[in-house]
């Protein structure tokens, strides 16, 4: 059986170096924002090209402190794409801004730039982009509304680690990149972890105190914060794992590269632009019969998995906040489309194998 994934495999070429990581922190007793988190933020922001980068607790956090950061009035309208995952939505939600839906270009799977201005109100404060499957967005056009509409830009760059658009990094375009570490990750953790760049001193340092009760100078609190730090061991084991991203990002793209070729054109594939560097963190095609599709790749003993089968305006916990939008396109994505296995665990014959059993279908 080809996994979709195997994070034990995909994580055994670092074991040794973890350990000798972990032990280091633990004879260290200093398990809270420490060296490993500093100098983690300092890599990482330098890999990116960011000025700043401070760790956090997850992803979904990363958005929710950004968010806070901008110190945008109550109730400010929020666009954001209707296709992502719906931690983009609840960031939004949890910090009292009402999330306002833009459909994504079917071709990329990323927000329409043609479609968001239609949405922009006398109430709309932000843009959240999210670059989604490892594709960044067409920044160009969105950083031109956002001048022209006075907006502030957050980028969801949870899963486009190392992604560019015209050789600028994702993360590095708004006020804010919010990145995740969560396991399955291109820079994955053993755990939840999260970080938040940005090319700002001042936001950076309001990050900073936001991820930690809200102060500078230990118990005087000078606005209400959270408890959202990266932990020292996590922060340990991305350094290790930064150092190999690239190599990670280049396995990634060779796999894609062997779908792309071997893929018969009954499947809709990822587009590949000039001026996009996709890493690559899902590798998606589109089926008009997703679900027997699936099934039969099973008898061949291929697993897959669907990112994501329910659009966030037709969830449960929606109901009242998402669902008067009408979003078309989303639906036809999370009705057709379908992951395929592209963990660094995955070697080019296993990539072969899932080929053959799709084209044979
Ligand atoms: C994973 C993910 C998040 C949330 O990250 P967590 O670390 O799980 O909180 C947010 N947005 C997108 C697009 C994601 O894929």
């Amino acid at each position: 059986m080809i996994p979709y994934e195997d994070l034990g495999a995909a994580n055994a070429p670092f074991i040794e170096e973890y350990k000798t990581s972990f032990e280091a922190t633990l004879k260290s007793g200093w398990f809270i924002l420490g060296k490993n988190v500093a100098e983690f933020e300092e890599e990482f922001a330098r890999y990116i090209g960011a000025k700043y980068c401070v760790g956090v607790a997850s992803g979904l956090d990363a958005l929710i402190l950004s968010l806070r950061a901008l110190d945008l009035p109550k109730g400010s309208e929020v666009v954001v794409p209707s296709n992502t995952y719906i931690a983009t939505i609840l960031a939004i939600v949890q910090s009292d801004l009402i999330p306002v839906l833009v459909e994504p270009d079917i071709a990329t799977y990323n927000i329409d730039p043609k479609k968001i201005e239609e949405k922009i109100t006398s109430k709309t404060r932000a843009i959240v982009v999210v670059h989604l499957y490892g594709k960044s967005c067409e920044m160009d056009p969105i950083l031109d509304i956002c001048r022209r509409h006075d907006l502030r830009l957050v980028e969801d760059a949870a899963q486009s680690h190392g992604a560019a658009y015209k050789g600028k990094t994702t993360g590095t375009f708004g006020d804010f990149g919010a990145f995740s570490f969560y396991p399955t990750k291109n820079l994955g953790a053993l755990g939840d972890a999260g970080a938040v760049a940005t090319n700002d001193p001042v936001l950076a340092q309001k990050i900073r105190v936001l991820r930690n009760y809200g102060f500078q100078k230990k118990y005087y609190n000078e606005v209400v914060g959270f408890n959202s730090r990266l932990d020292e061991i996590q922060a340990g084991f991305l350094r290790i794992k930064l150092k190999s991203l690239d190599v990670i990002t280049q396995h990634k793209r060779k796999l894609a590269a062997l779908y792309h070729e071997g893929l018969s054109n009954a499947f809709i594939k990822p587009v590949v632009q000039d001026d996009f560097f996709d890493v690559y963190h899902i590798y998606n095609i589109r089926h008009p019969e997703r679900e027997k599709l699936q099934e039969y790749l099973l008898t061949k003993g291929v697993k897959t998995d669907v990112h994501y089968p329910v659009s966030p305006h037709r969830q449960e916990a929606m109901k009242g906040i998402l669902d008067h939008f009408d979003c078309p396109i989303s639906e036809e994505i999370h009705k057709t489309t379908l992951s395929l296995p592209i963990s660094f665990c995955h070697t080019e014959d296993d990539v072969c194998r899932v080929i053959e059993a799709l084209n044979s279908f």
